[in-house]
């Protein structure tokens, strides 16, 4: 029997032994393209003999001291790195150990901000429905899944959830990609003025949404709204970029692609690109300021804040980004776009194939026309995945709610050292299973 807490009880896991470039092996030999890079996690791909090398001279000069009595070297190399990659956007990166340990960060830096200013009356946050911000208490408020919410629904952190920006469903007849995006950002303002701005701390959003949606682009001009509704009433405006960050959809940051600058940006998967876990979340000048010249503390912490083999691990992951595999990313994204769209592009059981860079998703339909999903009780993303891992490609299949109902999408997140040979493998293996599964 295993002693190990699995979160699906009742599954049993095969016992994975071995990475090796874009694939994964399992104890029977079994190989798997990784498709979704976990959960989008592993951007270099398995073995990367340079990460190792890293976290191996880090671990033998300094595994590890305390951010209470210390800094070390590769975490100011790491912010320093981090600060250029974003142009200055951001003066100050708070490490952390994941993605939701960012998000909590980025919701009580926010708040804290404001008590330096002397406003106090602000204590909810503004998200969006069919967004995932992390597991952690703060971060599942902010998110708009409501069956991960629901159970600890007593235990909230104040938030209203807006419409995401989600053309596919959202956009109407007759109104064009941009109207849409104004209409749906101009709920922040809506909501701003229903609940009294000056209650709110900040709007939270994914630039690109992940794993509720399916790599969800926001259509041009909605960021620049919002971040235009942000100023005009004062709030902050945090985005999470923990899934979508990090080269995923072809930029350092997603949110470059927006042509905005966020108070706070979170990040972390990618980051580590699995060999570590790290998150960090990134900060403005001004927020610092704020802090500085007040508490000059932040009420927050944690024991690995800025882990040294941590940040080792990371340094060589972002010199990589900016050097060249971001960039991959948004090239090779669009082959695999294409290839996509050559192969379902017709299929009478996908509605939808978007994304950016190696961010990209299917929206699985039971009819095209009136894109209606499938009834939840099929299941039909479960069914995806374990067909799918069957025929050797990891996949990572959602639900997501559409109209109050669950819809399936497909995400797809594979290394950025894929090669045109893995894209048709992965057009294949997903052909299989959708014969198999739809
Ligand atoms: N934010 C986003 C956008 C995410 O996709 C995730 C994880 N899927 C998180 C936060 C939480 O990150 P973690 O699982 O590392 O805590």
């Amino acid at each position: 029997m295993s002693h190990v807490f699995h979160r699906h009880t009742k599954h049993s896991y095969p016992t994975a032994m071995r990475g090796e470039g874009v694939y994964l092996f399992d104890d029977k030999g079994k190989k798997y393209l990784d498709g979704s890079g976990g959960a989008a996690v592993s951007c270099l791909g398995h073995g990367d003999p340079d990460v190792i090398e890293a976290i191996k001279a880090q671990a033998e000069s300094l595994a590890y001291a305390h951010t209470s009595f210390f800094t070390s070297e590769p975490a100011e190399q790491l912010a320093d790195k981090l600060v250029a990659a974003s142009d200055g956007d951001f003066e100050r990166v708070y490490f952390v150990s994941g993605g939701s340990e960012a998000v909590e960060a980025a919701l009580k830096l926010a708040r804290q901000y404001f008590l330096e200013k002397g406003e106090s009356t602000r204590r909810r946050f503004i998200a969006r429905r069919q967004s995932y911000h992390g597991n952690t208490l703060g971060a599942l408020a902010t998110g708009g899944n409501q069956w991960r919410k629901e159970p600890f629904a007593p235990l909230m952190v104040e938030t209203s959830l807006i419409s995401p920006c989600y053309a596919y469903r959202g956009q109407q007849d007759g109104e064009s990609a941009f109207e849409y995006g104004q209409r749906v950002a101009n709920e922040l303002e809506e909501e701003l003025l229903r609940v009294g701005p000056e209650t709110v701390i900040a709007f939270v959003a994914e630039p690109v949404v992940g794993a509720t949606l399916g790599a969800v682009p926001p259509v041009e001009g909605y960021f620049k709204r919002i971040r235009e509704i942000c100023d005009t009433y004062g709030i902050l405006l945090i985005l999470d970029e923990v899934m979508c960050g990090m080269g995923r959809t072809g930029s350092v940051f997603a949110y470059k692609q927006e042509g905005i600058r966020p108070d706070i940006v979170t990040i972390a998967k990618g980051l580590g690109a699995g060999y570590q876990p790290i998150g960090a979340m990134l900060c403005s000048a001004e927020i610092y300021a704020a802090i500085e010249a007040g508490t000059g503390f932040f009420q927050h912490g944690h024991t690995y804040v800025g882990h040294p083999t941590a940040c080792a691990a990371a340094n060589v992951v972002v010199d990589k980004l900016t050097t060249g595999l971001a960039a991959r990313s948004a090239d090779m994204g669009q082959k695999l776009n294409a290839a996509l769209k050559a192969s379902f592009g017709q299929h009478p059981n996908i509605g939808d194939i978007r994304g950016r860079g190696l961010f990209q998703g299917l929206e699985i339909v039971e009819d095209r026309d009136t894109k209606s999903p499938f009834a939840p009780e099929l299941a039909i993303n479960a069914k995806i995945k374990k067909a799918a891992f069957a025929n050797g490609l990891g996949c990572y299949p959602m639900g997501g709610t559409v109209d109050g109902r669950i819809g399936d999408h497909v995400l797809l997140a594979p290394p950025f050292i894929l090669t045109d040979e893995h894209i048709t493998e992965i057009t294949d293996k997903l052909g299989a299973t959708f014969a198999e599964v739809l």
